[in-house]
């Protein structure tokens, strides 16, 4: 479903233009193999601005085509989804490799929350950080304490 010709035409059928720029814009994006920052995006499409390439990535998550991942060091990226519902990832600090979620864990917990404080809760982030199976690995037969 992630290719460009079906992506452009789900941003048609909901009334936004796909210039020569967002194209380029999505199809760098679609390329990615890991997660990227907007300034990959803009290292990749020379010919787009930066306005260009975040106003081209907000309509690729709002499609959940792309999601964005918060990295552990702070930094925002994105990734070609796996889903297009509301989830979270699992992010290996080792090797950087990205796994989404099958579903928000905690929808229980955020209509507690909403019970108890009276807030109308709109969101929330939620990643998971560690040594993905293959990076434990290396790290076992390196002889590195755990
Ligand atoms: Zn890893
Ligand atoms: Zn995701
Ligand atoms: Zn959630």
């Amino acid at each position: 479903m992630s290719d460009l010709e079906a992506v452009s035409l789900k941003l048609e059928a909901r009334g936004h233009r796909v210039t020569p720029s967002r194209r380029a814009v999505i199809a760098a994006a679609l390329q990615q193999a890991g997660h990227f920052s907007v300034d990959d995006l803009l290292h990749r499409c020379r010919g787009a601005g930066r306005a260009t390439v975040f106003r081209t990535i907000r309509l690729l998550t709002e499609l959940g085509v792309v999601c964005r991942v918060l990295l552990d060091d702070g930094s925002l990226h994105y990734r070609v989804s796996e889903r297009t519902q509301h989830h979270h990832h699992l992010v290996c600090t080792g090797c950087g490799g990205v796994r989404d979620l099958d579903e928000c864990a905690v929808s229980d917990l955020v209509r507690e929350l909403s019970n108890a404080s009276g807030y109308e809760i709109e969101g929330h982030w939620l990643e998971f950080y560690g040594q993905c199976a293959a990076c434990r690995t290396q790290t076992v037969s390196a002889g590195v304490p755990a």
